[in-house]
């Protein structure tokens, strides 16, 4: 096997090397250059074939054959290579494995190369370069999820080398033309990328990990730095929109403008010649949807379960839990909408009338969401028009949904008084696209074909031309079948056939045995003798194969010139189209999101400015789901932030439903702020700006990080990012270090959050010594989720109520896991002489609840005789000389005792 290094060696400015090299594979490594971080597929024939290092590495990814072809400079080639009909198979499983892939065609025929002087070889060009942020395939990508390629242009570093205030993020999907850009504070970008989770992310050589977060830069793509020029950027998009000015599309920042340029030059790059469908960007305002940070995505599962239920897939998310929607565009726009739930209250307001709308509609909604799921997936079907990848189907695609949205919108135009705003917005984008329709039906069959190659795409009548054609080649082929009669007539052999196959093209078969009156007339032309059958060749049926093969070419090729035409046709009304697509998408969505709503009993919430959070009867989508089919009931349970008990503090046996109450109730304000009802009985959500999410002692070992430093790190960013309008989940925050640590932490976070952030925070502990604070910090609340024990067992009724826990009832969860009884009975005298020991000094929070609330506060431990000689000292009276006497005093008498 050749070396890693053997290809790169060669072709990196060995002359020799090239002048050693055959014309072929000279003509490999000079495009292998053009391309070095590609796998190269270099056409040959019916296959794409690999050579050198990159055969080495695809045969691995694709557990195909490596073998050997020729050597150069001594050295056998290795080579694999894969069919190019399945090409696609295998161009996803090199993408999943990490690899980008140049694909080189043959650009011209090889028989032009043949007549050409010398040993020439066939040209090649790389017309395509296959990356995960730039396929437009469809079975390559998930139908309900976008497929973002992003970019990160990270603003001019400041002179003490910290990153620029702004950062650019631009995102598009090149399978149905979205493109997007914001700009973020430098911190928020982590964010942000967590949002979008792209499929690719592109960033300026050269940055630095103070300026990406590492994690980025290890999985994005480096690119020239000058790409991401905002000069260039600008003048690119300028020339790609055809616009004299960007102002039209919107108010850009000169970060957002480079990220957005360099995306297109990125796109450009790859796509080549093909020009991917791609809208003018758009700016995102900032603050405008729910700052959801990676941690907290996460912890919540919104677009991906957790655990050993979904292992990261979207099974078990919320996402998975409430789509209802019956089109792949809807999907998309659902999944988009949960990413990103909004903040300005006019708008959710809009969202959920329109839900309402539908959710009142008993026989408007279903008939809407049959027709909805009768519609192909328009805007990927144009998303492969516009690169020049696509089918005859994609056509058919596009006539039958724009038709059906049209009588869509018929249906759902009745006037009324009722009829919210957004339904009303969503129809007028609806276009009519009545010419292109009408083209598209005259033109086309029912059920186009997959393949153009094999013709009988379009429909007779509309080319008399092309029907001439077609019948010349179905009268040639009547023409051989009574040839064949009138020859087995003439010959007498009865089993004389005239076949067709792709080698010979048509020709006369007869058996063996009867071959000989064949082989005497000179009419019979011999071709091929096999074991068992003899062919011939005649004139007349020359005549005939060749009318009949230059009939189906012209009208191949009249097929061909008709589905250009009709392509150009859609492609001229593409940004149209886009746009019916997007509303097809809006109605789905509302639609879906009401006949969740009806059937699983969810309301409507309130959304507006305030900072209320009054949950009642509120649950768990996910866990509900899961306790019904369990024949279970869940619990409903309310929450209620109010000003004066913005904070709660609530307590439990583990297994109680702690966890779920708090991760219900951050559901329900992404829910209601994407424009979704609720699983409640009622809801009043004042617009959350930035929701958190922290579940204590999570391993992040990937990343190399203990559980404990995760968790802090973790609360630090709460700490600094958390507003007013925030709501907070912590969940056993300070559990991943020692018993004394945890509880100090999650008593410091608890008062930081309390009077420093002010915000809505649910707070699930352990630390049962932690309600001692209700009585100094005026907005906190203390609830328990509820467990009996009953004849030794414990049952968890799992209601939240008003109050601290009685007891954390570890044992007893310890017993239904199964613990063994001596074990048990061994922790449980343990317990009782623990217990009896607190009693007597007063519990692990003994003392703190007279802890200053501000400020460096004295050691935990202080003995009443430092206590008492601190509040005897005068600090008006003293001087710095006694003060420091003082000093050597208190620290004598912090000593611990030394019995
Ligand atoms: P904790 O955080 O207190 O340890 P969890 O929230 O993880 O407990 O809940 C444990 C299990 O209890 C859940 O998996 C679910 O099966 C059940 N559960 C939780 N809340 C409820 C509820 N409100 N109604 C019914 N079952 C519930």
């Amino acid at each position: 096997m050749a070396p890693r290094c053997f290809a790169a060696a060669m072709v990196r400015g060995n002359s020799d090397a090239m002048t050693a090299a055959s014309p072929m594979i000279a003509q490999f490594l000079a495009l292998k250059d053009t391309a070095p971080d590609c796998l190269l597929f270099f056409r040959m024939g019916d296959f794409y074939e690999m050579f050198f290092d990159d055969a080495v590495a695809a045969a691995a990814t694709l557990d195909i054959a490596l073998t050997k072809r020729g050597e150069h400079l001594g050295v056998a080639i290795p080579m694999c290579g894969v069919p190019v009909h399945a090409a696609d198979v295998y161009l996803a499983r090199l993408i999943k494995g990490g690899h980008r892939v140049a694909i080189a065609e043959q650009i011209e025929d090889p028989a032009a190369a043949r007549k050409r002087p010398g040993k020439s070889i066939v040209a090649r060009a790389i017309t395509r370069v296959v990356t995960p942020g730039t396929l437009t395939e469809a079975h390559l990508l998930d139908p309900k999820r976008a497929n973002w390629l992003a970019a990160v242009a990270p603003g001019p570093v400041t002179k003490d080398s910290a990153p620029g205030p702004v950062t650019g993020l631009a995102w598009c999907d090149l399978s149905t033309g979205a493109f997007a850009t914001r700009a973020c504070a430098p911190g928020e970008v982590a964010a942000e990328l967590a949002r979008l989770a792209p499929a690719e992310l592109i960033y300026p050589e050269g940055i630095t990990d103070t300026q990406l977060a590492h994690a980025e830069l290890s999985r994005g793509t480096p690119r020239p730095p000058l790409d991401f020029a905002p000069a260039r950027g600008e003048a690119r998009l300028k020339a790609r929109f055809g616009v004299a000015t960007l102002d039209g599309f919107g108010v850009f920042t000169a970060p957002e403008i480079a990220a957005a340029g360099a995306l297109l030059a990125y796109v450009e790059a790859t796509a080549m010649a093909a020009v991917p469908l791609l809208a003018p960007p758009r700016p995102e305002i900032p603050g405008s949807t729910m700052a959801i940070d990676a941690a907290t995505r996460t912890s919540l599962e919104l677009a991906r379960g957790g655990g050993s239920v979904g292992g990261g897939t979207r099974a078990g998310s919320l996402e998975a839990a409430i789509d209802r929607t019956v089109t792949a565009g809807g999907g998309r726009q659902l999944s988009a909408d949960l990413a990103a739930p909004l903040t300005d209250a006019a708008l959710v307001g809009d969202r959920l009338d329109f839900v309402g709308w539908f959710a009142g509609a008993a026989i408007l909604r279903p008939r809407t969401r049959d027709a909805l799921a009768a519609m192909p997936d328009v805007a990927r079907a144009l998303g492969r028009l516009a690169v020049g990848r696509w089918t005859p189907r994609d056509l058919g695609a596009l006539r039958d949904g724009l038709a059906l949205a049209l009588a869509l919108k018929t249906a759902l135009s009745a006037p009324s008084l009722t009829t919210p705003a957004l339904l009303t917005a969503t129809l007028v984008r609806i276009g009519a696209h009545g010419g292109l329709v009408e083209a598209l039906r005259r033109a086309l069959v029912p059920e186009p074909p997959i393949d153009a190659g094999t013709g009988g795409s379009i429909a007779p009548g509309y080319d008399p031309a092309l029907d001439a054609l077609r019948e010349t080649a179905r009268d040639g082929r009547c023409a051989v079948i009574a040839l064949e009669a009138k020859l087995r007539a003439e010959t007498g052999v009865a089993a004389l056939k005239i076949r067709h196959n792709g080698v010979l093209g048509y020709h006369i078969e007869v058996v063996a045995r009867a071959a000989d009156p064949l082989l005497g007339d000179a009419r019979f032309i011999h071709r091929q003798t096999l074991a068992g059958v003899v062919r011939f060749g005649s004139v007349d049926l020359s005549a005939l194969a060749a009318t009949i093969a230059q009939a189906g070419d012209h009208a191949l090729a009249a097929e061909a010139a008709h589905l250009e035409e009709l392509r150009d046709q859609v492609l001229a009304e593409a940004a149209a189209i886009t746009e019916t697509a997007a509303a097809l998408a809006r109605l789905d969505v509302a639609a879906a999101l009401a006949d969740l709503a009806t059937t699983e009993n969810w309301v409507r919430p309130t959304v507006d400015a305030t900072t209320a959070f009054h949950v009642e009867a509120g649950r768990h989508p996910v866990v509900e789901a899961a306790v019904k089919a369990a024949r279970g009931v869940f619990v409903a349970n309310d929450c209620n932030l109010s000003a004066d008990e913005r904070l709660w503090l609530v307590t439990g046996p583990n297994m109680a439903g702690k966890s779920t109450f708090l991760r219900q109730n951050a559901l329900i304000a992404v829910l209601a702020q994407a424009g979704s009802f609720v699983p409640a009985r009622a809801a009043h959500i004042g617009v959350v700006d930035r929701l958190f999410s922290r579940v204590g002692a999570a391993d992040d070992l990937a990343q190399g990080r203990s559980t404990f430093m995760v968790e802090m790190v973790e609360t630090a960013a709460i700490l600094s990012g958390a507003t007013a309008r925030s709501l907070i989940i912590l969940d056993e925050v300070g559990r991943g270090t020692s018993t004394y640590d945890g509880l100090a932490i999650a008593w410091a976070v608890l008062e930081a959050v309390h009077d420093d952030l002010q915000c809505r925070c649910l707070f699930a502990t352990h630390y049962h010594e932690l309600v001692a604070l209700k009585d100094r910090l005026r907005s906190l609340a203390t609830a328990c989720v509820t467990a009996r024990e009953w004849k030794g067992d414990l049952v968890f009724l799992h209601e939240v109520r008003p109050g601290a826990a009685d007891k954390s009832y570890g044992l007893a969860v310890a017993r239904l896991a199964g613990v063994p009884a001596p074990v048990l009975s061994r922790a449980r005298s343990v317990l009782a002489r623990l217990e009896a020991n607190r009693d007597r000094t007063g519990g692990l929070a003994a003392g703190l609840g007279n802890l200053p609330l501000f400020g460096a506060a004295p050691a935990v431990a202080a003995g009443d005789a430092l206590r008492d000689r601190l509040a005897a000292i005068d600090t008006d009276a003293i001087t710095p000389r006694e003060a420091l006497d003082l000093l050597a005093e208190l620290q004598a008498l912090a000593q611990p005792a030394s019995d």
